[in-house]
């Protein structure tokens, strides 16, 4: 017999014996009194039978509260008064330990959600039993309308319904997003439980571009590389084999060192984004003169035209002098590729006007505009992405190398500034550096 055993047993006797007493005392009563022997029987079974149903009553009591246990114990004296708080104990202690559990289940889910990969969890049956939000982003699924359904009822790329009915998830698949565009998702199915399966999504849309893009840069290097030593090559072979004369030595020599000039500006143009592109976002207490800065590109722009263009170099500052704040070797490399190309760009006698100007709201601009050949609008939003050329023939022959609208972009960005293009077709063109307020002071 073990403790409970024991106690209930104490419990009962004790009943037993209150009842026993009970009848007892009205038997003995009853005999005092003068009741006749029956009479004083029926008093000692009366007080037993109102006892057992006092607690006929109380054990019902305690039932109806078991039938909705969420209401408190009812208060009763005796054994059902100790069953039904212990039952109550019992029950409040599960269910603190069905809200603790949940609330870990809630934080569990809370952080997976958190996630930016997207999770999906499947029944035996491929029926969607939980959507994250990522991905509920990434296959445009709704959280809780498309609980239950099938997956491939909702999601039905090929590859990944292919995938999935495929059952190999050693490798992950790269599959088109619902919102399309051009974005992608990396998606792994880990089988766990009894067939149950989380389905992993990832967004690659980035990576894919970011390796899309150093493809093409790679190929665009190679090529613009290649073609300077194509030709190189080609009249190294010339002077080996053919015996020439003084004025063709001459001219090949000539023509050599203008493949080897853009090779090597194309080096310089490379390492100069790899720079830019490796530094750190330049310091805004550092402060050039503009005026400083206006001399260098004047006296590089009058070498670059060689009397060409008539040319304009204005500083709009009421007479005070404006300071810069950056890095000095990118502002040049900046304000001198467009000076550059409005010269490459710009038919001789045609003008070209560089100017700097503080802004009435703020901050200042440099500007340079030309009355070259202009760019037609289709052309304008790609001016800046690596070796974009509107005529590749004339920047080429012009010594371009297609990098410097990129450089300029970088440089302005990095400053906190923006690069603006407004151009026509035949009518000329002008570039324009804002520069914010912060990284402009007059002095
Ligand atoms: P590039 O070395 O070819 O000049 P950029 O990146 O500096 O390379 O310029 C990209 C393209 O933008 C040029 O090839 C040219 O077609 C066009 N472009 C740039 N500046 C001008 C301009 N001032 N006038 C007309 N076209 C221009």
């Amino acid at each position: 017999m073990n403790l409970s055993d024991s106690w209930l047993l104490s419990r009962v006797s004790t009943r037993v014996l209150t009842a026993s007493v009970g009848g007892l005392l009205g038997w003995w009563l009853g005999e005092r009194l003068g009741y006749p022997f029956g009479m004083s029987v029926a008093g000692a079974a009366s007080a037993m039978v109102t006892l057992s149903v006092l607690d006929t009553l109380n054990g019902h009591r305690v039932l109806d509260w078991l039938r909705t246990p969420e209401l408190d114990a009812p208060e009763l004296p005796g054994l059902w008064g100790e069953v039904a708080t212990r039952v109550q104990r019992v029950t409040n202690g599960l269910r603190n330990d069905v809200a603790q559990e949940r609330a870990r289940l809630d934080q569990f889910l809370s952080a997976i959600d958190a996630s930016p990969n997207g999770v999906l969890l499947l029944d035996a049956a491929d029926h969607i039993s939980w959507i994250s939000s990522s991905s509920a982003d990434h296959f445009g699924l709704n959280p809780q309308r498309d609980l239950q359904q099938r997956v491939t009822n909702l999601i039905r790329q090929p590859a990944f319904v292919q995938y999935l009915a495929a059952g190999d998830f050693r490798e992950p698949v790269k599959c088109p997003m619902s919102r399309g565009n051009q974005s992608y998702l990396l998606i792994q199915v880990k089988p766990y439980g009894e067939g149950l399966k989380l389905v992993i999504s990832q967004d690659i849309t980035e990576r894919e571009r970011a390796d899309t893009m150093r493809r093409d840069f790679v190929a665009n290097v190679s090529h613009e590389i290649r073609t300077p030593l194509t030709v190189l090559n080609g009249f190294i072979e010339t002077m080996g084999a053919l015996p020439l004369t003084e004025v063709e030595r001459t001219r090949v020599i000539s023509l050599m060192a203008q493949q080897a000039e853009r090779m090597q500006s194309l080096v310089s143009d490379l390492l100069t984004l790899a720079q830019i592109e490796g530094s750190p976002r330049p310091a805004s207490d550092r402060w050039l003169k503009v005026d400083k800065l206006m001399q260098r590109i004047e006296s590089d722009a009058h070498g670059l035209s060689r009397e060409r263009h008539p040319m304009v170099f204005r500083t709009d500052a009421d007479g005070r002098q404006i300071e810069l704040a950056g890095i000095e070797s990118e502002w040049l490399s900046a304000m001198l590729n467009l000076v550059s190309n409005a010269v490459r760009y710009t038919p001789e006698g045609k003008p070209i006007d560089v100017s700097w100007t503080m802004l009435p709201e703020g901050g200042a601009e440099f500007s340079v505009k030309d009355g070259g050949i202009g760019i037609s609008a289709e052309h304008i939003p790609r001016l800046t992405e690596r070796f974009y050329r509107v005529d590749g023939s004339r920047s080429r022959d012009t010594g371009g190398t297609g990098l410097g609208l990129s450089i300029v972009k970088h440089v302005v960005q990095r400053h906190g500034g923006e690069l603006r293009v407004t151009s026509e077709s035949g009518k000329g063109s002008v570039f324009t550096l804002v520069v914010p307020a912060v990284r402009v002071r007059l002095v």
